[in-house]
């Protein structure tokens, strides 16, 4: 931008000095005036604007519209639910995350994780549910979404359920996101509508923040353990989250 507006000026100096006629030197030089001064302020105004898109630019070019924890349940020692195929729910949570990590960053929503790959937080699940209580702390996030699926003994059982801390934050948060999972994957998929419920959760009451668990659906269904796997479902779950993540952040 600067580059431009040197080039541009350098031309009409030189025009004005050039003047060899005495009337036309001096309206040449009333006019190499004003058009000093108008230039001046033109590159006061420029360099003010470029100042302040700099700023802006250097803190990033568009904030975000709200800021999320993805928590992938369970990893490394503890595997969490097993499907009949032998899928561990630690490895479609953390699958389902990356994915749903992905979906939310496109939608300008920042992500913070609390594992990234298939180890524990911790040697034991005490220090495993701490360290990722001290992530979500520190986090400063607008919501926390602690991924996992779920398993029944009747393997009829489909569809996505959320829960929240009964002494947490989250209820809200957590009907708004099951109103949008029945919406959306409930009433496709399965044909079932769940509500949400409250439970003593350490994960979804650790903070002050909203937090809510969604299990994803259930690993002991063979129809729902095939959508699991797939990319496409957990795009069609990160539209959801993003979706009720936006509203929330608007305060619809
Ligand atoms: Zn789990």
């Amino acid at each position: 931008m600067f580059m431009g507006i040197t080039l541009g000026i350098t031309p009409l100096f030189r025009g004005g000095k050039g003047q060899k006629n005495g009337y036309m030197r001096k309206i040449a030089v009333i006019s190499s005036k004003w058009i000093k001064c108008a230039l001046f302020a033109l590159l006061l105004a420029l360099i003010a604007g470029a100042a302040a898109g700099g700023a802006a630019l250097a803190a990033g070019a568009v904030p975000p519209d709200a800021v999320v924890v993805l928590d992938a349940g369970h990893g490394g020692f503890d595997g969490g639910v097993v499907a009949a195929d032998g899928s561990t729910e630690a490895e479609i949570n953390l699958r389902i995350t990356m994915r749903v990590k992905k979906r939310l960053e496109e939608e300008n929503i920042a992500v913070v994780l609390t594992r990234t790959d298939a180890s524990a937080l911790g040697a034991n699940k005490r220090e495993d549910m701490l360290e990722r209580a001290r992530i979500i702390e520190s986090s400063g996030a607008d919501a926390v979404i602690s991924i996992h699926v779920n398993k029944y003994t009747s393997p009829s059982r489909r569809g996505v359920q959320v829960f929240y801390g009964d002494t947490g934050t989250g209820g809200a948060f957590a009907a708004k996101l099951q109103s949008v999972f029945n919406t959306y994957l409930n009433e496709k998929y399965c044909g079932r509508y769940y509500s949400a419920l409250a439970g003593d959760y350490f994960i979804a009451k650790c903070s002050s923040i909203p937090s809510v668990i969604a299990e994803c659906g259930f690993i002991s269904n063979s129809e729902d353990l095939k959508l699991l796997k797939s990319s496409a479902y957990a795009d069609e779950i990160a539209e959801c989250i993003a979706r009720c993540v936006k509203s929330a952040a608007a305060g619809v």
